[in-house]
């Protein structure tokens, strides 16, 4: 017996918490880290929304955004899909076994969004737990991994087929937005995303566009933003000169659009 030993402090076993506990508070983690887990599980209603979202996306644009083989997968989709799995196979050990012990609780729908809503019902329940703060950390990680989709298929822009692999590999990439340049996951082969962009839009030198066309087409390239009223002005001081007609309106050469532009860089260097 040793009475002069100060009281142990316990705390918080949730990952990268550490508060102390509360006196008289028996759960296995903090007040804070439970609201974390609260919200974590409120979040996934509208989590799994915008993972389909992003599924379908795929989908969808497989048609509109031409050059691309239906067949491949795009990276950020295994991602979104393994995000919604992560999810369910997190959820379902917890809901399982809060169920098991809780035979009154109605069974949820089974999917993501009704084992989190099952999960926020059994909440008292994994408190309590023996290894409650697991399931804080567990439903954590699941969520960042599915936040991370989201995010990474939202700022994916396309960036042309791999030519790697003595021009066998043909995989379809897809550069993070601002990224400049990026790995084939295939064949590991880089690509330059600005040089690539560039050669695209240069290869066009000679098509002939209308200004509204030609904003969207630079746009899409990624490297530039110039507005409609930025060509326009250009056009008054007769900085770029008209090349054709599409009946009453007026045609340029997106050559002669990407020389005022370079010769803008040159001079603001
Ligand atoms: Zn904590
Ligand atoms: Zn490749």
């Amino acid at each position: 017996m040793s009475p002069h030993q100060p009281p142990k402090t316990r705390t918080c076993a949730a990952d990268k918490c550490g508060r102390p506990m509360p006196t008289g508070d028996n759960s296995t983690a903090c007040p804070a880290c439970w609201r974390r887990f609260d919200t974590n599980l409120g979040d996934i209603p509208s989590i799994m929304t915008e993972l389909d979202t992003t599924l379908s996306r795929q989908t969808a644009s497989g048609s509109s955004n031409g050059p691309r083989s239906s067949e491949t997968p795009l990276p950020y989709n295994v991602d979104a899909s393994e995000a919604a799995r992560l999810l369910s196979m997190t959820l379902w050990p917890w809901v399982k076994e809060g169920l098991d012990a809780h035979p009154a609780v109605p069974l949820p729908s089974p999917s993501v969004v009704g084992m989190a809503a099952a999960l926020m019902h059994l909440n008292g329940w994994l408190v309590v737990h023996p290894e409650g703060y697991l399931a804080i950390d567990e439903v954590g990680f699941a969520v960042g991994q599915a936040r991370t989709a989201i995010d990474r298929a939202a700022d994916r822009v396309y960036a042309g087929t791999c030519d790697g692999d003595d021009g066998e590999c043909g995989e379809e990439l897809y550069a993070s937005e601002g990224s400049t340049s990026l790995r084939c996951p295939v064949c590991s082969t880089e690509r330059d995303v600005y040089i690539w962009r560039r050669n695209r839009l240069e290869a066009a030198g000679d098509s002939l566009l209308t200004l509204s066309e030609m904003t969207r087409a630079i746009g899409e390239t990624g490297s530039e933003t110039v507005s409609r009223k930025r060509l326009e002005g250009w056009v008054r001081r007769g900085r770029l000169i008209r090349a054709g007609n599409l009946g009453a309106v007026p045609l340029y050469r997106v050559g002669d659009v990407l020389d005022v532009i370079e010769g803008e860089k040159r001079r603001a260097i």
